[in-house]
C-alpha cells in the first residue's frame, strides 16, 4: 500500500470533512496536501498544484514564510498563552489592536478578537443587540442578511447567512434573521442594465425594513463581494445605496470582510473599494494570512461608547486575542504593508488577472459572466451565454470543471455553478499566466465532456 492509500484509509475510517460529498471521498479518498510553498501546494504523490483558492480565500502572504514561523516560535518560548479576562492583556495583543486601528477606515477604532470568521460573526449579533439593548431599544434585535450570503457554520452564523442547504440541515437556524435577494445581475437582472439592478436590489433592503419594522432591526450584514456563495459582485451603485438605507432607517450596517480584507480588492477592506463606512466590520482569514487562527470585529467609537457604558461585555472565547495568533497577524501585516501587496493588487496582479479572464471569456462561450473584482474572481458557466440557460444542478458543470483543472495541475473552487478564483497576493504574471493556460484547457475539456 502506498503512504497515500494508506493516509486515505485512515482519513476514511476517523476524519469528518466540512461540505465534502461522503460519495465522492468514498470513491476517490481524499487528496493529501503535505507542503507548500509560495503559490503552490505538494500532495503526497509529489504533485505541486497551483493554489488558486489561497488554500480558503486566506493565504494573502502566500505560503512558506519563514518569518511567520520565527515569530509564532519567539512568541511560544516567551509566552504561549495568556487571556484577556482577568483584566489582562499581552503586548502582542496590545500591539494589533493599534496595528488594525491604523488601517481600519473611519472610526473603527476598537477590536474584539476570536478565532474564526464564525466566532467573529457570533459576536456582532451579539455586541449589536447589546447595543441596541443599552440604548433602550431592546426590541431592535433581528438581523438582516442576503440569499448566497455566508458568514460562517456556528448555529447563529449559520442564521444569519442565506445558504439554504445549511438551513435545511435538520432545520438549523434561529429565529430573528431575516434576507433580501442577493444583488446577482446575472441571475435576477433580466432586461434590467446592472445600474438599474443594483437600485432595485437595494431596494429589497428598504422593503424587507418596511415590512418588518426599522424598530425590529438591530443591523444589515453583508459581504462587499459574496464569496462562497459564487463570487457575486453588486454592479455599481449599489453599496452606496444600501448604507443610505441603512442610515435612514437607524440600522446598523455591517460588512463582513472575512474574505475581501488584507488587500483582496486592492485597499485594505472590501467596504473601501465601494466607497462606503461600515458601523461594525467582522475579519479574519487574511488577518493572519491563515498561518494561525485569529479574527477579529472592529466597532465604531460610537458603538464602543455605548458599550462601556454596559458594563462588563460578558462574552469572550479562552483564546480571544491568543498571544501567537496575535503576534503572526501582525507580523503579516507587516508584510502586506512592506510588500506593498494592497497596491500591488490594485495596479498590477488584479487588473492582469481580470484581463486573464476576459481572455478566458472571450473564447469559451460555456463562460456566462466573470464575476469579481480585482483579485477575487467568479465564473459563472451556462448551457448557452445568449439565453443565460443554465446547467441542471445534475450536470455537475462546475465540479467537473474543478476536477480537470484539478488534474492539471490547478486549484479552483466550485461553488453552485461557478468557478471561483482567489490566489495569493503574491502570485507573479508567470503564475497568473500558467492559471489562465490551465483553466483555458480546463474549461475546453469541460465544454467538451458536458456535449456543448
Ligand atoms: N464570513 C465570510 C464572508 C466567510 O467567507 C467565512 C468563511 O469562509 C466566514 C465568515 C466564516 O469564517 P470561518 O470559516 O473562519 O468561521
Amino acid at each position: 500500500q502506498t503512504r497515500t492509500a494508506h493516509l486515505q484509509a485512515i482519513d476514511a475510517a476517523h476524519h469528518i470533512h466540512p461540505f465534502c460529498d461522503p460519495k465522492s471521498l468514498a470513491e476517490r479518498g481524499t487528496r493529501v496536501i503535505t507542503k507548500a510553498d509560495g503559490c503552490y501546494v505538494e500532495d503526497s504523490d509529489g504533485n505541486r498544484i497551483l493554489d488558486g483558492m489561497a488554500g480558503l480565500w486566506c493565504v494573502n502572504v502566500g505560503y512558506g514564510r519563514q518569518e511567520l514561523v520565527d515569530v509564532a516560535a519567539r512568541q511560544m518560548e516567551e509566552l504561549p498563552f495568556y487571556n484577556s479576562f482577568f483584566q489582562s492583556s499581552t503586548p502582542s495583543q496590545i500591539a494589533l489592536a493599534e496595528r488594525l486601528s491604523k488601517i481600519t477606515p473611519g472610526d473603527l477604532n476598537h477590536f474584539f478578537f476570536a478565532n474564526s470568521g464564525s466566532e467573529a460573526n457570533d459576536t456582532v449579533i451579539r455586541m449589536a443587540r447589546h447595543y441596541w439593548h443599552l440604548k433602550g431599544k431592546p426590541e431592535k434585535y433581528k438581523f438582516i442578511g442576503r440569499h448566497l450570503g455566508y458568514h460562517g457554520s456556528t448555529l447563529a452564523a449559520t442564521s444569519l447567512g442565506g445558504m439554504k442547504h445549511m438551513h435545511d440541515m435538520g432545520s438549523s437556524t434561529l429565529p430573528g434573521f431575516e434576507h433580501i435577494m442577493e444583488p446577482h445581475w446575472f441571475a435576477h437582472g433580466g432586461n434590467l442594465s446592472p445600474e438599474q439592478f443594483a437600485l432595485r436590489a437595494a431596494q429589497a433592503l428598504e422593503d424587507k425594513i418596511l415590512e418588518i419594522g426599522a424598530d425590529n432591526i438591530a443591523a444589515f450584514i453583508g459581504e462587499p463581494i459574496q464569496g462562497a456563495g459564487g463570487v457575486i459582485s453588486p454592479p455599481p451603485g449599489y453599496w452606496p445605496e444600501i448604507e443610505r438605507i441603512c442610515r435612514k432607517h437607524d440600522i446598523l450596517f455591517v460588512s463582513d470582510e472575512v474574505i475581501c480584507g488584507f488587500g483582496r480588492l486592492g485597499e485594505w477592506f472590501g467596504c473601501q473599494y465601494y466607497g462606503v463606512q461600515p458601523d461594525i466590520m467582522p475579519m479574519a482569514k487574511g488577518m493572519s494570512s491563515g498561518y494561525l487562527p485569529i479574527s477579529a470585529v472592529a466597532f465604531s467609537d460610537r458603538i464602543f461608547e455605548t458599550l462601556n457604558e454596559g458594563g462588563p461585555i460578558s462574552h469572550g472565547y479562552t483564546y480571544s486575542g491568543h498571544p501567537v495568533s496575535c503576534a503572526v497577524a501582525h507580523a503579516n501585516i507587516d508584510i502586506i504593508e512592506r510588500e506593498g501587496l494592497v497596491e500591488r493588487v490594485r495596479n498590477d496582479i488584479g487588473p492582469y488577472l481580470q484581463s486573464g479572464l476576459a481572455h478566458l471569456y472571450e473564447r469559451h462561450s460555456i463562460i456566462g459572466e466573470v464575476r469579481g473584482a480585482q483579485a477575487l474572481a467568479g465564473l459563472q458557466l451556462v448551457r448557452s451565454r445568449d439565453t443565460r440557460e443554465p446547467f441542471a444542478a445534475e450536470d455537475n458543470a462546475a465540479m467537473i470543471c474543478r476536477d480537470i483543472c484539478l488534474e492539471k495541475g490547478l486549484i479552483m473552487r466550485a461553488v453552485g455553478q461557478a468557478m471561483v478564483i482567489c490566489p495569493p497576493l503574491t502570485i507573479t504574471h508567470a503564475e497568473i499566466d500558467e492559471m489562465i493556460d490551465k483553466a483555458d484547457a480546463g474549461l475546453r475539456e469541460a465544454a467538451s465532456r458536458l456535449g456543448l
